[in-house]
């Protein structure tokens, strides 16, 4: 059935502005897409008269009755007015097994804190009890800050791995996730003999498709440090025969991009190690944080066309710098925000698309960076929604992110708490979500064009 969403719409087609439409309309296909988008229901061209769905009233009440008393039964409209309607978040770069230790070790930088907290926490989910305690929780999590897609690393664990895909499908989420690759620079119980991790890798691919179809596979090397020239050669056969997208970390701290030089002497930059074995397939790559690049390695990502996950909060955390956030824009990258949960202590993205608000001013006040300008909140908002929804479009997933025709109706519903006197406009009202709200805010979450109820409720 035809349903068509009324409410206060808001989305960035582009980055430099929000496409808002006061009271209007987002019409949903049987297929879960938008098919048109609409500023009142009389400019519907839509054949037949409406009936309403579902009807919560906003704060005060109705001034003008939900539904004409004439209206007949036909397609259904939820009613929202009131209710700011966004795109979902979208995020491609966040670690579901570190969950359980944000913000803790973050007064290290990144090798330090791999050692002392990451690894010792992700060699817990060995366990089954553990995994499905806390991955259980972060997919819980993930549906209350109204992010319904995103790009996962999981552990080296082949069973807890297809458990938090198992639990995305069954809670009605639609992310890619990925077995973590590692042989070679970690702690014993962490290190995979290099075939056990290619066949490991491989059974979750052949399967995922059919035992969790709405969850993808992404290929997830740890970094060049974790993986040896022999794991990687083999990863790039497995993502070459099966078509499938990568995810990795790059140009994260200055120590491991020195290590890696170190590891790699013969290949000239960190960004071509990975595509020197076949893990940077053009369209369907994601590489977290990019900091560090070189003009030949920003050139390399923008031929590959790389997701590069700007990933703010997490780098300061860790100390690893700011990326120049304007600087890869301006050179063509698709610099996408992400939470990079748990070296990024909050998975909310209100909350990182504050943090690269703030960072690309910080990096205004840089000697030599007077020409970077900072981003806008209209830039910062298409960077979490459009732009990394763009790569579940380019991997046959859907495109999401925006409200667009041809998009997939990935949603969520906004109710602020209160009637706000100041009679504010539809744009200031989303600006307050961002930076003053939280997932209380937040009334419905879609997918596709289906309401999601919390996930695993007890
Ligand atoms: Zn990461």
């Amino acid at each position: 059935m035809t349903t068509v969403i009324r409410g206060d719409i808001v989305f960035t087609q582009k980055p430099g502005y929000f496409t808002v439409l006061e009271d209007g309309c987002v019409v949903v296909g049987d297929d879960g897409r938008v098919t048109e988008v609409t500023r009142s229901l009389d400019d519907l061209t839509l054949h037949g008269h409406y009936v309403l769905g579902e009807c919560i009233p906003p704060a005060g009440g109705w001034t003008t009755p939900p539904v004409p008393p004439h209206w007949e039964p036909g397609p259904q409209v939820v009613d929202r007015r009131g209710c700011l309607v966004i795109p979902s978040f979208v995020d491609l770069h966040v670690h579901a097994p570190q969950y359980p230790m944000s913000g803790l070790g973050l007064d290290m930088e990144l090798l330090q804190w791999l050692r002392s907290t990451t690894f010792p926490t992700e060699s817990r989910f060995a366990d089954d009890e553990v995994a499905e305690t806390w991955y259980r929780r972060f997919v819980r999590r993930m549906w209350r800050v109204g992010t319904l897609r995103f790009s996962a690393f999981a552990t080296l664990h082949v069973g807890a791995t297809q458990l938090l895909m198992r639990l995305c499908q069954e809670a009605g989420l639609r992310p890619v996730i990925g077995k973590v690759n590692m042989d070679r620079n970690a702690p014993e119980d962490l290190r995979e003999r290099t075939s056990d991790s290619l066949d490991g890798t491989r059974l979750i691919a052949e399967t995922s498709s059919t035992e969790t179809p709405d969850v993808g596979y992404i290929v997830t090397p740890r970094f060049v440090p974790s993986t040896t020239p022999k794991l990687m050669e083999g990863l790039g056969e497995i993502v070459r025969h099966f078509e499938l997208p990568v995810q990795s970390h790059l140009d994260e701290n200055r120590s491991e991009v020195e290590w890696v030089r170190r590891l790699h002497p013969d290949i000239p930059t960190y960004a071509e190690v990975y595509d020197h074995f076949g893990l940077m397939p053009e369209g369907r790559t994601i590489m977290a944080h990019c900091i560090w690049l070189t003009d030949s390695e920003r050139e390399l990502l923008r031929e590959r066309r790389v997701w590069a996950a700007h990933c703010p909060q997490s780098n300061l955390n860790l100390t690893s710098g700011l990326m120049p956030v304007r600087r890869n824009l301006d050179a063509g990258l698709k610099v996408c925000i992400a939470s990079d949960v748990a070296a990024g202590h909050d998975p909310s993205m209100p909350r990182q698309i504050v943090a690269a608000i703030e960072t690309s001013k910080a990096k205004t006040f840089e000697a030599g960076h007077e020409k970077d300008r900072p981003l806008t909140l209209s830039e910062a908002f298409y960077m979490a929604t459009k732009r990394p929804g763009e790569f579940f479009g380019a991997i046959g997933r859907g495109r999401v992110g925006s409200f667009e025709p041809g998009y997939d109706f990935d949603a969520l519903v906004i109710r602020e708490e209160e009637d706000n006197p100041l009679d504010m406009s539809v744009e200031g009202r989303l600006a307050r979500f961002i930076y003053d709200g939280d997932d209380r805010d937040i009334l419905e979450r879609w997918v596709a064009g289906r309401r999601i109820p919390e996930p695993f409720a007890r």
